[in-house]
């Protein structure tokens, strides 16, 4: 099957007006103008899209399926947003975990998304992608708890067993120790010992706030405030470092390719160390702006050679559950600033920084041959750049495809739109 447009963005190759995109089985075989496509492919049919724009399906490199039910709280600040959120999510059910997670998926699928990182915990994710045909790695999230007594190597080897019992439907399982202040040292260590997690995705929030730091830096603040209703004293790493990635590294705690959400509050030399440890930073800009949490420090960290890709996060900290809206969030948070990112590379972010973040680089994130046929459909708006035509407000997505098939359609939405979004609506009233 050929796809054409009048504009095809296919992010490893400059855009192209008046391309197309050839299709085999579920993977793409060539790209290039229209007219030269049909000649060398006479036997595919043509899906001819005319005035839209084809873009890679966007990779959603930090989210939370399982918060999708979640409103914002009114509280200002970070701390006091954990608190209320907190109590909302020892009100859920399991039941409701799973309501939010195919909530989040079919959302997230709509507005072109077709891989995400998911964490949550009880692994809801993983159904509710499977179901959409969706690809990415549900990241099974720890509080660091163990039971009263346990031995951290206790905790470690339960976190393990339930990675390996949710595998399967084709969906990759992996872990997140949710933050270093709620997964302490101990259990981090127990965790990285464990050869079953060794070849498994991590992922975490890391140096997100300022109570986080100052949690860090001298054990009291808001954050200790937020967690004492629940009995718990966040965890610290030891006064070994200036900043929270600088005490981990200390550690040896920062895994090759971890995935980091947030990466606001950075001192010196960690840009430079999570560099080094082929961190992929998640940049979340409508949490950062509504939790007052700062603004990452993009240009120095992309200088430092960090690949940064862009999450959605969870509508319980503000996120809209939709990549483009993040993009111009980002654009607008770092304005002021005189280093705001172009459309360009906000798109790259969205798309190539995502299959980094998820380990499909060459498979995900472009349009090229022998990566997937995983693409977006928008209407074009006239008078833009191909780069800034996909991240433009004005543009509607018309289509998601995933492996070559129709995933979501606006014309035809799946017939399950209704039940799930009914569903979430009666959930959400009683929760918040
Ligand atoms: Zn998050």
């Amino acid at each position: 099957m050929i796809w054409s447009a009048d504009l095809v963005v296919p992010v490893a190759a400059p855009p192209l007006q008046g391309g197309a995109i050839a299709v085999r089985d579920d993977r793409v075989v060539a790209v290039g103008p229209a007219a030269e496509l049909r000649a060398a492919n006479p036997d595919m049919g043509e899906r001819a899209f005319g005035d839209a724009v084809i873009a890679p399906g966007f990779i959603d490199a930090h989210c939370h399926l399982e918060w999708s039910l979640t409103v914002p709280s009114a509280t200002a600040d970070f701390a006091a947003w954990m608190g209320a959120f907190l109590a909302m999510r020892h009100r859920m059910q399991a039941e409701d975990h799973s309501a939010a997670a195919r909530l989040g998926a079919l959302r997230r699928l709509a507005a072109g998304t077709t891989a995400l990182a998911d964490n949550g915990p009880t692994g809801a994710g993983v159904t509710a992608l499977a179901e959409r045909g969706m690809r990415g790695i549900v990241h099974l999230e720890t509080f660091g708890d163990p039971a009263p007594g346990e031995a951290s190597e206790s905790a470690a080897a339960r976190t393990a067993e339930a990675i390996a019992a949710l595998g399967g439907d084709g969906i990759e399982v992996g872990l997140s120790p949710h933050a270093p202040y709620t997964v302490g040292p101990d259990l981090w260590a127990a965790l990285i010992q464990r050869d079953e997690l060794a070849g498994v995705s991590w992922s975490t929030h890391l140096a997100e706030s300022p109570a986080e730091l100052r949690w860090h830096h001298r054990g009291d603040g808001p954050l200790g405030e937020a967690y004492a209703p629940l009995g718990v004293v966040p965890a610290r790493w030891g006064a070994t470092s200036a900043g929270v990635i600088g005490a981990l590294e200390h550690h040896g705690a920062l895994r090759d390719g971890l995935i980091a959400a947030h990466c606001v509050r950075l001192e010196d030399g960690e840009a430079e160390v999570l560099a080094e440890r082929s961190v992929v930073a998640v940049h979340c800009p409508s949490s950062n702006r509504r939790l007052l949490c700062g603004r990452m420090p993009l240009a120095r960290l992309r200088g430092a050679g960090v690949t940064v890709a862009l999450g959605t996060d969870s509508p319980a900290s503000g996120g809209p559950f939709d990549l483009r809206v993040e993009a111009r969030a980002a654009a607008d948070l770092h304005a002021a600033s005189g280093e705001a990112p172009d459309a360009e590379a906000l798109v790259r972010m969205m798309t190539t920084g995502g299959a980094s973040a998820i380990g499909r680089s060459g498979d995900l994130g472009a349009l090229a041959p022998g990566y997937r046929a995983d693409a977006v459909v928008l209407s074009r708006v006239p008078g833009l750049n191909a780069w800034q035509a996909t991240i433009d407000e004005r543009a509607e997505v018309r289509m998601t495809l995933i492996g070559g098939a129709p995933a979501w359609d606006r014309e035809n939405p799946p017939a399950d739109t209704g039940p799930i979004e009914t569903s979430a609506q009666g959930i959400r009233e009683g929760l918040c």
